[in-house]
């Protein structure tokens, strides 16, 4: 007696022994690789054609979007303070997500309103841009923006930005197409003028026309770097109008161009009561497009990042507080690190405003409280694990000792 006839591919043509796992069509079969490149195929091709979808055709609902109030209160949990910074997120990601859900019946088009973030180093931008990824639903990727030089130079070109929300996305075109990009440090592109050294202005206006190509939307051919799945195909069609771009930079000296301008605008009985008014620590709420402008930011980047919000310096009590209350502070992550070898860990009260009184005394902000932290830490982690005790308690003193202890191996070295 024959035996059963095998069933194959209908595309490779390979038996049912030969494939993982072979599906089976009203007149044929299709194996998982086949499948798979198929998909892949699709996603490539229909790409900029499934983004004329609507949002509801992309599975998103009005009613089930985070709001604005819900999104703020998410950045809470993780980061303190910057409330401004917070309401201008969230509202612009409820946004981007109406965006992507309108309807194109009538002539109102709801254009995207890319954002920046200005603020002193270590205050929490990419903090927040981390912490909004971890909400979202979409595509999330954060670059540097000091690595883009114009094409031909070292260093990456722009569309490299695209390349990591396709990988981010895992080349699913449309996905990466409503995806959100934070850019770090966007200052340090505009600083042609206070770089005379350079001859030629390699990582200034010209990157900065190629990144207004993005920030604008157009559709951008993006060289899949790395990417193996398309070992014959040169570029990615990459359409950006929906992508969401999210900027970032200290601007150093900022509040002097404010303070600056600040004078220079108002004039007579007003100008006495302003002046009396601008603080240093106030003066980043009186932030203006125009400002950005004398750090050398070409005047069509800021039209196209129309958001514009600030982060303040972090005071004594924020950084106490970041300390102990974000939802992974770091003492939180010191507790747990313990507490997989069966140790009870606890700060005194006086312990953690040490912490803060050093990073202060440091100038590090936030970001040097971890490192504080660590030095801190270090001899408790190394011998902890293995002398038995099962509680330990970080004291002042013993927090002083081991800084101590650190500057005496700096001075030593
Ligand atoms: P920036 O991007 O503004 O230079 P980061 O977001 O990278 O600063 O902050 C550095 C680190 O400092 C973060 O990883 C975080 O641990 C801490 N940090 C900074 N600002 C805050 C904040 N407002 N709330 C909680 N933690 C913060």
């Amino acid at each position: 007696m024959a035996g059963k006839r095998k069933n194959h591919c209908s595309f490779c043509g390979r038996s049912e022994d030969e494939v993982a796992l072979l599906l089976t069509g009203l007149n044929g079969y299709i194996c998982d690789e086949c499948a798979r490149q198929a998909e892949r195929i699709v996603r490539e091709s229909l790409g900029s054609k499934a983004n004329s979808k609507n949002g509801n055709d992309l599975g998103l609902d009005i009613n089930k979007i985070p709001k604005p109030r819900d999104i703020k209160d998410f950045l809470d949990q993780y980061v303190i303070g910057q409330d401004s910074a917070k309401r201008y997120l969230s509202v612009a990601v409820y946004n981007h997500y109406k965006r992507l859900m309108q309807q194109h019946d009538d002539e109102v088009e709801i254009e995207k309103s890319n954002i920046i973030m200005v603020g002193p180093t270590g205050t929490g931008k990419t903090l927040l841009a981390r912490s909004i990824a971890k909400l979202l639903k979409v595509p999330f990727t954060i670059v540097d923006a000091t690595v883009f030089t114009e094409a031909g130079y070292v260093g990456e070109d722009i569309e490299s930005i695209l390349t990591r929300l396709l990988q981010v996305a895992d080349y699913d075109v449309t996905a990466t197409e409503r995806g959100i990009v934070f850019i770090d440090e966007i200052d340090k592109i505009a600083r042609k003028q206070d770089n005379p050294s350079i001859t030629r202005d390699v990582s200034g206006e010209g990157v900065q026309q190629g990144l207004l190509k993005l920030l604008e939307g157009s559709v951008v051919n993006v060289p899949p770097k790395g990417g193996r799945k398309h070992p014959d195909q040169d570029y990615i069609h990459v359409d950006t109008r929906n992508i969401l771009f999210i900027c970032g930079g200290a601007f150093d000296g900022i509040e002097r161009k404010i303070a600056q301008r600040l004078n220079t605008h108002v004039v007579g009985y007003d100008s006495v009561q302003n002046q009396q008014k601008i603080d240093t620590k106030d003066l980043m709420k009186y932030i203006v497009p125009q400002d950005l402008k004398s750090f050398g930011l070409i005047p069509e980047i800021i039209g196209r990042l129309p958001v514009l919000t600030y982060l303040d310096q972090l005071d004594r009590d924020a950084l106490r507080k970041i300390l102990t209350e974000p939802k992974n502070s770091l003492v939180k992550q010191q507790i747990k690190l313990f507490q997989m070898d069966g140790i009870e860990l606890t700060f005194e009260d006086e312990a953690l405003d040490f912490i803060v009184d050093k990073a202060i005394e440091y100038k590090l902000g936030a970001r040097g409280l971890r490192s504080i932290m660590e030095t801190i830490m270090i001899e408790a982690q190394y011998s902890a694990p293995s002398n038995g005790k099962k509680k330990l308690s970080i004291t002042r003193k013993y927090a002083e000792e081991q800084i101590g202890k650190q500057k005496e191996r700096l001075v030593k070295s």
